[in-house]
């Protein structure tokens, strides 16, 4: 009994730390947030506090039970303080890398650690015991890549895999782009909220849906009171966590609005902290006068301005980029916070309707479109403008340089141009003819297309610019169906295969920085694109001598290769190269 009746000796630290691990009854920090039913806590605390009768249950415990029962706790306390100690000190390391980590400084090699949702450690060599010990084998390390401009609104629900874009490195994207948004943003946020999904997600709030819940597809301007309630709904817009204001001043309803009513938007946007991103009014014959544009509503709306997926489209206007990146520095030169985005491809894609029809014919909506193209004076007056568009800008002088991507109403003319279509329709081709073909692939019930009319001078100047980053301008296509855009499958790996290895048009730091802390600074994401404690651990593991788009023009449905292991919010996600079913994907909030 002398053993019992003396005071216990203290118990040795890493006993200490085990016992408190034993009988810390707190929730884990998972559960944190949910507060135990009533009582529970209280009946978890009196079955520790009092052990079970180990001399049987009806046996009340004995000064010999309490004895026994306290040197088997120190003797489970020490056990659980060793195994602590052996155990793992972080969930993931991944070894042996080349670091390029997002800023555009030169890679270097070292080991990344990862607790949680989080980079806890970057050094030359993590020796710690880790649940995952991942071995780069001197492939590169980068924050997961950022897609600023991302049309995922449907694809996401239909495949929250994504893995389009996680094949790419991509660990995050940005909806609501082109003037184009769900409104109101909360509850599209909320839907997203609830998905399981593998990718981060954030919006903006778009000009044009909100000028069309106010007034709709007209072309006019709006009253004051019209002028109000769209201020409130950006203003809602950001509230709910939208990271700025898009436009699609080239699509209806944006190009019915002047550059002071986007201003007066551009404003609201500003007292948020957001952005300003455009798909500018024109990207052809006035793309100077639009980039200008686009650089006035960031100076006089006060905020960060960028000119979204920079082009120039139209063989007439290629070499423009040269004035538009001009107007750029001289614009960041007075302080104007402006910015260009860009995917690496020489065709664009959009609807047929969309391109080629004059704004004018567009104006109403589709009932309109087709009362027009019926009435014989306006369609002749359409067909004149479709003719020039197919031979100045979209078209790209060649009715083949317009390719049907998809076309719901018959799924058979994906991949068939515009050339095809106009011989299909029993005419020689001819640019009238086949602005006649477009007219009758609009009055069907339209298609998406892709148009090659992008000059790779243009390209390779625009993505040489410090201010320009990447974005694919994608979103998340169903495997295997139509003929969408090859940007949506390649767009990151291609710049790193193509641009960055076989011709040397910029350096792997400065894609990486195009791909991950440029835009993250642009969104005001203070926790992503960077490798470096702290940061939140998205991140994209890639050889760089193999890693390439598949995806062409031709077969569009190859996903990229060369990315072995992507991780997102500290979850592997593609692991050597194989998709996991786990979805650690959230939704960003602006400024939250
Ligand atoms: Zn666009």
């Amino acid at each position: 009994m002398q053993i019992a009746e003396d005071p216990p000796s203290p118990p040795e630290r890493g006993q200490g730390e085990g016992l408190k691990i034993q009988i810390d009854l707190r929730p884990s920090p998972g559960a944190s947030r949910r507060p135990l039913p009533e009582g529970e806590g209280q009946k978890r605390l009196l079955r520790s506090d009092h052990p079970p009768y180990a001399f049987g249950a009806d046996t009340p415990p004995t000064r010999r039970g309490e004895l026994v029962y306290f040197i088997l706790a120190i003797l489970v306390a020490g056990f659980l303080s060793s195994a602590a100690a052996q155990g793992p000190s972080y969930d993931v390391v991944i070894r042996n890398g080349r670091i390029v980590d997002g800023s555009g400084s030169p890679w270097y090699r070292g080991d990344v650690a990862i607790r949680g949702d989080t980079i806890v450690r970057v050094a030359p060599s993590i020796a710690d015991a880790a649940t995952r010990i991942l071995d780069a084998a001197g492939e590169v390390i980068a924050p997961g890549f950022i897609d600023i401009h991302s049309h995922a609104r449907e694809g996401i629900f239909e495949s929250p895999a994504a893995e389009n874009y996680i094949r790419q490195g991509v660990t995050t994207i940005i909806e609501g782009p082109d003037g184009s948004s769900p409104l109101p943003i909360a509850e599209f946020l909320a839907r997203l909220d609830f998905l399981p999904k593998t990718i981060n997600i954030g919006t903006m709030v778009g000009q044009g849906s909100v000028r069309a819940a106010v007034i709709g597809l007209a072309d006019r301007k709006p009253t004051a009171g019209e002028l109000a309630r769209m201020r409130t709904l950006v203003e809602e817009g950001m509230k709910d966590g939208a990271f700025g204001l898009s436009s699609g001043l080239f699509y209806v309803p944006g190009t019915f609005t002047s550059t002071d009513e986007v201003i007066e938007l551009a404003k609201v946007a500003a007292r948020y902290g957001g952005i300003y991103i455009s798909h500018m009014r024109d990207e052809a014959s006035k793309v100077s006068d639009s980039v200008q544009e686009t650089i006035a509503i960031g100076e006089r709306g006060g905020l960060p301005t960028q000119v979204t997926h920079h082009k120039i489209i139209g063989t007439g206007n290629w070499g423009k980029s040269s004035e538009t990146l001009r107007l750029v520095d001289e614009a960041r030169k007075r302080g104007v916070d402006a910015t260009i985005d860009q995917y690496p491809y020489t065709a664009s894609s959009t609807s047929v309707g969309a391109a080629l029809l004059p704004a004018w014919a567009q104006e109403g909506g589709r009932e309109k479109v087709l009362a027009r193209l019926k009435d014989p004076g306006l369609r002749a007056d359409i067909k004149a403008e479709m003719t020039r568009s197919i031979q100045n800008e979209r078209g790209g002088g060649d009715p083949k340089n317009v390719v049907l991507a998809r076309c719901e109403w018959d799924e058979s003319l994906s991949g068939k141009n515009l050339a095809d279509i106009t011989r299909m329709r029993g005419m020689d081709v001819t640019l009238a003819n086949a602005a006649e073909a477009a007219m009758w692939i609009v009055e069907r019930g339209n298609c998406s297309g892709i148009f090659h009319a992008i000059a790779e001078d243009d390209l390779r100047r625009i993505l040489r610019h410090p201010a320009t980053m990447i974005a694919s301008d994608g979103g998340i296509p169903i495997f295997g169906k139509a003929n969408p855009h090859p940007r949506n499958y390649g767009t990151f790996a291609r710049v790193l295969a193509v641009y960055v290895r076989e011709l040397n048009i910029i350096t792997l730091e400065d894609a990486v920085r195009k791909m991950s802390s440029l835009p993250a600074q642009r969104l005001g994401l203070t926790d992503r694109g960077l490798i470096r404690p702290g940061m939140k651990a998205d991140i994209a593991v890639f050889d760089p001598a193999r890693v390439r788009d598949a995806a062409t023009f031709e077969k569009p449905h190859q996903y990229a290769e060369g990315v072995s292991t992507v991780i997102v919010n500290g979850r592997i996600v593609l692991d050597g190269g194989s998709m996991l079913g786990v979805r650690p994907g959230r939704v960003l909030y602006h400024g939250r």
